[in-house]
């Protein structure tokens, strides 16, 4: 038998949905962290159970085919970029597979007939970095005492101190050396996560892309930010600055933002602009609770996605369920008669509206509710026949997928076409199942990478409804 700690020699012949290397000695199969498939390691027991156990890489003994040097020196600490040690056309692979066999396993869907359908994942052209709009850095102190910004380490809360995540902006160093800068002269405490004491969090940064526009949010463990003013002066020093919050979260959980905002300097959003398929554009303006996604180029390869699929000749009506602040909605609706949105968080609403006024766009209406709720009441009580039975429902849920009240009533209304858009394949297959049950047929399934360097991607599935 294994002990902790014990040094073994290991051949890794496949990936975890983890993106963890898994090799075989005698028969005992290992998952180990930072390790590539075609890698032979020596690798550190870390933790063992009846039938598996897990390791990580110690040495590389040969290294596969797929590795790469990882161009971030954190790269095995940090929790965010799972398999930045393998080569971007290996990550793409890797993702396909895993959205492929989730389909198989989870959806029901047979394989032979996946493989017709199944299309090529888009990928990132260059370099998959640098490509997030959006970054949270924790705020703490290190063992030696210094308030850090950075990175969980992995499963922990330890943070890692790094101003320049390379996946994120440049200008995310500037902010953060910026709030450093504040917190070490005026005597700001960083929260505490132990003792719940202190004050600073989290930081918020976000950028448009297309407009260079610059948003700092910081998560405070109090209802003020002390001596704000000393941040402003040096924050709104940093080109494209337009807009400087605080957030009040005083819980004592994992959640990041609070559930509201106070602006300190300049606006509450900053825009960005996407390109529709026909070169047309859509302009959005973001706060920094709205959901908004991170890799804006691949975004546009999605949503371009999401319209094919929905196949709209400008004569449907669609409802766009979990729309965020209506990117969707907005992106569908030069193609549709009248898009419908619905979305939880009022905020995100509020910039939905003012989104859909700012393009002009006047044939899109959003709802705040729980889709599970909203759809379900329309389909109750309505008698507007336009939207009891829409032509195309877009759903793009969060990770834990659709409830299923909301899939049955989508399946009441029976729209020909439903586009799924998921960032997770385990609860869209568990969906697709559902919706393939209850009349629909698979028909196109692409999945797009914007996430390169993590073990995550998106996909979107278009079902029909059977005749
Ligand atoms: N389609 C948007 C947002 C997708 S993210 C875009 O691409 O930008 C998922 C969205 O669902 C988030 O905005 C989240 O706030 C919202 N959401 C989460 N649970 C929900 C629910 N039960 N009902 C409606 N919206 C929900």
């Amino acid at each position: 038998m294994y002990e902790k700690n014990q040094i073994i020699t290991l051949t890794i012949d496949d990936l975890g949905t983890d993106g963890e290397g898994i090799g075989k000695d005698n028969g005992f199969t290992f998952f180990v962290k930072d390790g590539i498939p075609g890698d032979e390691i020596e690798a550190r027991v870390l933790k063992l159970k009846k039938n598996y156990g897990y390791a990580k890489v110690e040495k590389v003994i040969k290294p596969s085919p797929f590795r790469v040097t990882a161009p971030c020196e954190h790269a095995r600490r940090c929790g965010g970029c799972q398999i930045m040690e393998m080569s971007y056309d290996k990550q793409l692979e890797f993702k396909s597979k895993k959205v492929f066999g989730n389909l198989v396993r989870i959806g029901g869907i047979d394989e032979e007939y996946l493989k017709t359908i199944f299309e090529p994942i888009i990928g990132m052209e260059g370099e998959p970095l640098r490509y997030r709009n959006k970054a949270q850095y924790p705020v703490g102190r290190n063992k030696d005492g210094e308030i850090v910004t950075g990175f969980y380490a992995g499963r922990t809360h330890s943070i890692i101190h790094n101003t320049d995540c390379l996946l994120g902006a440049t200008e995310n160093k500037d902010v953060l050396e910026a709030v450093l800068d504040y917190m070490n002269s005026e005597g700001i405490e960083p929260y505490n996560e132990e003792t719940g004491a202190g004050i600073i969090r989290h930081v918020l940064i976000r950028k448009g892309f297309a407009s260079s526009e610059l948003m700092v949010c910081i998560v405070v463990n109090s209802d003020k930010l002390p001596k704000s003013e000393k941040l402003v002066d040096r924050l709104v020093k940093i080109a494209g600055m337009k807009s400087i919050s605080y957030s009040i979260n005083k819980s004592r959980n994992n959640v990041i933002m609070g559930d509201n905002y106070h602006v300190l300097w300049g606006g509450s959003t900053i825009s960005d602009t996407m390109r529709r398929p026909d070169d047309s554009s859509v302009t959005f303006s973001i706060s920094p609770l709205s959901f908004y996604q991170v890799n804006p180029i691949q975004t546009e390869k999605l949503y371009g996605t999401a319209l094919e699929f929905a196949g709209l000749t400008g004569k449907e009506n669609v409802w766009d369920l979990y729309c965020g602040i209506g990117t969707i909605s907005l992106f569908m609706a030069a193609n549709a008669a009248m898009v419908y949105g619905v979305e939880i968080i009022p905020q995100a609403i509020d910039d939905a509206n003012a989104n859909a006024k700012a393009n002009g766009i006047n044939n899109v209406k959003f709802f705040v509710g729980e889709a599970e709720k909203v759809l379900p009441e329309f389909y109750a009580s309505t008698s507007d026949e336009q939207m009891k039975s829409p032509d195309v429902i877009c759903i793009d849920p969060p990770r834990k997928g659709c409830d299923e009240a909301c899939l049955e009533t989508m399946v009441k209304m029976s729209p020909d076409r439903i586009v799924y858009v998921s960032c997770d394949s385990a609860t869209l297959a568990r969906d697709v199942k559902y919706l393939v049950a209850n009349g629909y047929e698979l028909k196109r399934v692409r999945t797009v990478d914007m996430f390169g360097n993590s073990v995550h991607c998106e996909s979107v599935c278009l079902l029909k409804k059977l005749v």
